[in-house]
């Protein structure tokens, strides 16, 4: 099976082209003008930029557990619309994949449904597992997340929010320093990634016994989970990352004072790398009497001198990868009251409309939009060169956007099952005109097309597993391991 892709304008983190691609067999061929070869396919991208697959690394599909909220058909269904070709699947579900054999079970689970490609993340529960994380890389986990600030129910298996709630001896508590130092020992040893929400337990309740009372406004909301609580946790991760080698991920930076954080622990050559999301890049505390509740994350979305900061910081590669934290809710959920509400927003489908937007606006230069939607979040997590990039070998996953078009935000027009979107109603510059994985048309103008082809894609962390693990077991063919940089953090991943 070949497809031709002519006229288009390539996109990568290195720059801009017109060319044309080859693919075949779901993998490109060719790059370059149209050669002879007869095709079975061939798609005309006049006027269109066609970006390596869109990767959204931060999505929380509910599946299995919360199905209510979502499940992995409607969430895979909605990224291929939105442009996505492969997304990397949070693991607190219920249960959580806090072993391999929970990672194999659901890779099986997925593959039956997923409109995408998908890579699934490793939970971290301090002492409790910690003799799975290495199993955990081999399998493929493209990282283990570590929710530094919430518990976990022992019988239950949820994540607990807010520890006052439950008995004690029902909680397996939040992993303390000495846990999470010896946890980035082995996630060290293993050369993989360890990523955290990164906001101070310690700091928060303080902040909260100074207000002294239930939040009722969104100043308190700001007052209760103040700036410096992600800043202190950056801080204490970037030293358990120094002294033990860990690659260490923030995911969702969300201020000034965590990027300001981020940098001087990159300035120092520390292995420390930041995600922020869309939202906190959208919106600000201004825009809460027109959202309301439905704006409730965490960690919270600040003013707009850290959305400015946040920006910058993206513009200049301190952020080396933007996810959505797609984390939907149901309506009656987050109808209960800026209190008593979940945090969580709606994503996956809006990441790839709203970055272009702001990039045909100016905010940022198409070749760092490339980076941090594909590139930069496909070395960070391993996937590199099979994923993220426009070159021979690698995956043919495709976003095709139509830089003249305008996007109306529409959520009855979206494919998750719980489609609350603060996006609503906003009129973005541009249109996902296309998605293609694997040499496939999945999505067009927004609707799928086609049946589910999506497939687990494991992560190679190349440092400290290479020798352990047999590359055939990776789904990789050997010509692309050949290709894989002996080193998957370069010092682009930090500043390129
Ligand atoms: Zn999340």
């Amino acid at each position: 099976m070949r497809l031709r892709i002519v006229n288009g304008t390539l996109v990568t983190s290195r720059g801009t082209s017109t060319s044309d691609l080859v693919c075949r067999d779901g993998t490109i061929e060719r790059i370059g003008e149209a050669g002879h070869e007869s095709v079975d396919d061939q798609i005309d991208a006049r006027g269109l930029l066609v970006f390596p697959g869109f990767i959204d690394p931060h999505v929380h599909s509910r599946d299995p557990g919360l199905t209510h909220k979502e499940d992995f058909a409607h969430s895979t269904r909605a990224a291929a619309a939105g442009g996505v070709t492969t997304l990397l699947e949070m693991p607190n579900t219920i249960p959580p994949v806090t072993s391999a054999a929970i990672f194999e079970e659901r890779a099986t689970q997925h593959g039956r449904v997923a409109s995408v490609d998908f890579g699934l993340w490793g939970l971290a529960l301090g002492a409790e597992n910690l003799s799975q994380i290495a199993a955990l890389f081999r399998a493929g986990a493209v990282g283990i997340k570590l929710f530094w600030v919430y518990a976990l129910h022992r019988q239950t298996r949820m994540l607990v929010y807010n520890l006052a709630d439950e008995a004690a001896e029902n909680l397996i508590l939040p992993p303390d320093t000495g846990e999470v130092f010896e946890l980035c020992r082995e996630v060290a040893r293993v050369g993989g990634l360890l990523a955290a929400h990164c906001e101070d337990r310690g700091v928060i309740a303080a902040a909260e016994r100074a207000l002294g009372h239930p939040i009722t406004s969104y100043a308190e909301v700001l007052q209760a989970r103040p700036a410096a609580a992600e800043a202190v946790s950056i801080a204490v991760a970037a030293e358990l990352g120094a002294a033990t080698g860990c690659r260490f991920h923030v995911v969702h930076t969300a201020s000034r004072s965590g990027i300001r954080a981020v940098r001087r622990a990159q300035r120092e050559g520390v292995r420390l790398t930041a995600e922020t999301c869309p939202h906190y890049l959208s919106f600000s505390d201004d825009n809460f009497a027109e959202l309301g509740v439905m704006m409730k994350v965490y960690p919270p979305i600040r003013g707009l001198d850290d959305q400015s900061a946040l920006w910058d910081a993206v513009r200049d590669g301190t952020i080396t990868s933007i996810g959505s934290d797609h984390a939907p809710h149901t309506e009656q959920e987050k109808g209960q009251g800026l209190a008593a509400a979940p945090a969580g927003v709606h994503g996956v489908e809006t990441l790839g409309a709203v970055l272009v937007d702001a990039m045909l606006n100016g905010g940022l230069a198409p070749e760092r939009l490339s980076w941090a939607l594909s590139e930069g979040t496909a070395r960070l997590y391993g996937l590199h060169p099979r994923k993220g990039a426009l070159e021979p070998g690698s995956d043919a996953d495709f976003t095709l956007v139509d830089p003249s078009a305008t996007t109306i935000v529409n959520t009855a027009r979206m494919h998750s099952k719980q489609p609350l979107s603060p996006w609503h109603g906003r009129s973005l510059r541009g249109a996902i005109k296309m998605t293609i994985l694997r040499g496939n048309v999945i999505a067009r103008d927004g609707e799928i097309v086609g049946l589910p082809r999506g497939r687990l894609v494991r992560a190679r962390h190349t440092n400290g597993l290479t020798k352990s693990v047999d590359p055939g077991d990776l789904g990789f063919t050997h010509e692309l391991e050949d290709a894989v940089s002996p080193d998957v953090m370069p010092a682009t991943v930090f500043n390129a």
